[in-house]
């Protein structure tokens, strides 16, 4: 064994360059406001251009985005948004803080997106959207334009909750967040790139774009004036987390070749281990932002691993039975996965020497 970690290997870290830290010391010196100005712009315009997407407006964070997302399709009090079981709690949330209800489907074994059935099944006259997350990159087993059809046919609108899929695709290559009503993205520190906290939106339609840069401003009618035309919030950026995203963003190819690198790497030197299981991953189209299984034993493997210096963290539990929300509900996949998902090391400076020294102790444990 050519490796051995003295020092723990996380789950998951953000990691910023030299690049970051020059770029916002010259900005510092060079006497800007911090708030969203420029910076923030050129932001928008690099994620816009990523994405092939018309508008990009970047905000607080990923839940923020998603509320906001709700709010431009007219969701409101008493509303129903389908919502994922699989998925980080923000989902939901982004739609109760409206007083508007989430109505949890179960999600599919294979992509852990949302069933596509069981959503059709879920619609009621109350239904005012389809929020749908791109778990790990991955698009619904349907497609996403299965959802585009139901949501159409119903005349509801559909919400990609893309926060987990910068650098994923549909099959036809459109960047996922793109292919729905509005799409969401999140920069919290484990996203694929950072800027500590961050979201944005992601909208082809002029009328919406309009409307979420009013609500992210107290609805100004335009910069600077105290003019308001609709009722507004503060949701806006800073320049300092732009400074640091663009330069995050100057990464993200190279981010998204390492992670699928460590995807294949992990598949790889685990095959034959029956006892951890990969979902389906797409690496031609998709990016794997974390390294998601199900294992046996779970509990003890994680002990035993962490006392190895690697660090696990279990997937999401199914968000019905969480104490916030306790609702009756048949969901055996996202029953599942609370009780064997398991999200292996996944940072994207992850070594191969690292992915080697994991590999082998998964090995170890299991008597491989
Ligand atoms: C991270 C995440 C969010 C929340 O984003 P924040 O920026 O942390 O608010 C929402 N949905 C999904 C699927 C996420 O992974």
């Amino acid at each position: 064994m050519p490796f051995k970690a003295d020092k723990f290997i996380p789950q998951m870290e953000p990691h910023f360059g030299v690049e970051e830290e020059r770029s916002v010391s010259e900005y510092m010196a060079s006497g800007g406001w911090i708030t969203e100005f420029r910076k923030t712009e050129e932001f928008e315009k690099a994620i816009a251009s990523f994405t092939s997407c018309k508008h990009c407006i970047v905000v607080n964070n990923g839940t923020v985005s998603l509320m906001m997302a709700a709010i431009a399709c007219g969701v409101k009090p008493g509303d129903e948004v389908i919502v994922p079981n699989y998925t980080m709690i923000a989902t939901p949330n982004s739609i109760s803080i409206l007083g508007a209800k989430p109505i949890f489907v179960d999600v599919c074994s294979e992509t852990l997106c949302m069933d596509l059935e069981q959503a059709r099944l879920a619609i009621t006259p109350k239904t005012k959207a389809i929020m749908c997350v791109t778990a790990n990159g991955r698009e619904p087993k349907e497609g996403l334009d299965a959802f585009v059809n139901l949501c159409k046919a119903n005349n509801i609108s559909l919400i990609e909750d893309a926060a987990q899929s910068l650098g994923s695709y549909t099959k036809d290559g459109r960047h996922l967040g793109t292919v729905g009503h509005v799409g969401s993205l999140s920069f919290s520190a484990p996203k694929i790139i950072s800027t500590g906290q961050g979201g944005a939106l992601l909208t082809n339609d002029d009328a919406m774009a309009y409307q979420l840069r009013r609500l992210k401003d107290f609805g100004r009618s335009s910069g600077g004036l105290d003019i308001h035309d609709s009722i507004g919030f503060n949701f806006k950026f800073t320049d300092l987390q732009a400074c640091v995203g663009i330069e995050q963003m100057k990464k993200l190819a190279e981010r998204v070749d390492r992670k699928k690198r460590i995807f294949y790497r992990y598949k790889s030197l685990l095959d034959g281990v029956n006892e951890v299981s990969f979902f389906t991953q797409d690496l031609d189209n998709t990016t794997p932002w974390f390294i998601d299984t199900t294992v046996e034993d779970r509990d003890q493997f994680m002990l035993f691993l962490k006392a190895k210096n690697i660090g696990t963290r279990v997937m999401y539990p199914p968000i019905n039975k969480q104490k916030a929300y306790q609702i009756h509900g048949n969901h055996p996949v996202s029953d599942m996965i609370g009780k064997k998902g398991l999200w292996f090391p996944s940072s994207a400076h992850l070594t191969d020497d690292e992915i080697l020294y994991i590999t082998s102790m998964v090995r170890e444990f299991y008597g491989h």
